[in-house]
């Protein structure tokens, strides 16, 4: 890892993660879709099982969760969606299946951030009792979305907090929020795939960084190779493909600072632990 970019690095001394904080990845199942479909030059031979998992950052203030996985319901949401939407799929354990057997304290949990609103990313908020953390411009997408319903199923009853990127710009990102006042966890805007779609910037110690960038890209190539989705799934599936073009440039920028993670790539959650009994770090008082 070269810090070559005395800005860059400027920014990243800054974040002062405390003691105590931690980070592991609860996988919930996955889906197939062909990796023609997921980037431009991807081949409809190579089967992708694009992950859907959640991430646990413990932090002594409060521990968030990014995204919440497939859920109990998960097969009732698949029915909600159009069809061309629906996909094999294998369903695992949800978060809070996770949580429980590892004997985790929920008092603990204080909001789940989502990159964005999409069914693949709530679906788990069926059975989970948090605050949800989205930002104002989501909840509006989430309104207006016709093709995906889940989240407005899945939210019902939970404390939705709406926030704002009230803090100043951030690694190249034009505005930020940083959710403990310390660095550790800050969320930047990248509007591309949904239009209130957010890239969660966390580092558990200075040289434990991560970049969870959502759907920006869907698998890894997104990123090390700069390509977008295939022109068709743009279509679909994007709000703003210049947007996308441009935070898949300031993602790339990162990569040799952090460990980037594009939700559905499981490759990119390599060397996050998973939620074991007796992994998690003990509260702080
Ligand atoms: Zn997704």
């Amino acid at each position: 890892m070269t810090n070559n970019d005395p800005g860059v690095a400027r920014a990243l001394a800054a974040a002062g993660p405390p003691p105590g904080m931690a980070i592991f990845q609860l996988p919930t199942g996955t889906y197939e879709t062909p990796a023609a479909l997921a980037f431009q030059g991807g081949s409809f031979r190579d089967r992708r099982q694009f992950a859907a998992t959640a991430v646990l950052v413990q932090h002594p203030e409060g521990d968030v969760l990014i995204d919440a996985g497939f859920g109990a319901q998960a097969e009732e949401h698949i029915r909600m969606l159009p069809s061309f939407r629906r996909s094999p799929h294998h369903l695992g354990s949800t978060v809070s299946e996770q949580l429980d057997a590892a004997g985790y304290d929920r008092t603990r949990l204080s909001g789940v951030i989502l990159t964005h609103s999409h069914w693949d990313h709530v679906s788990g908020l069926d059975s989970l009792d948090v605050p949800i953390l989205v930002t104002d411009e989501e909840l509006r997408y989430a309104d207006h979305n016709r093709g995906d319903r889940v989240f407005r199923r899945v939210a019902a009853g939970h404390d939705v907090r709406g926030y704002s990127f009230d803090g100043p710009a951030h690694l190249g990102f034009p505005a930020s929020h940083d959710l403990h006042g310390d660095g550790s966890v800050v969320i930047v805007p990248a509007p591309g795939h949904t239009t209130g779609s957010v890239v969660v910037l966390v580092t558990v110690r200075p040289d434990q960084r991560f970049a969870f960038i959502g759907d920006l890209a869907w698998q890894l190539e997104g990123v090390t190779h700069r390509v977008q989705r295939p022109l068709l799934m743009r279509i679909l599936a994007d709000s703003d493909s210049a947007r996308i073009r441009q935070d898949l440039a300031r993602v790339t920028a990162l990569s040799p600072y952090m460990q980037i993670v594009p939700a559905h790539d499981a490759r990119g959650y390599d060397g996050i632990p998973l939620l074991v009994p007796g992994r998690t770090t003990s509260r702080a008082s």
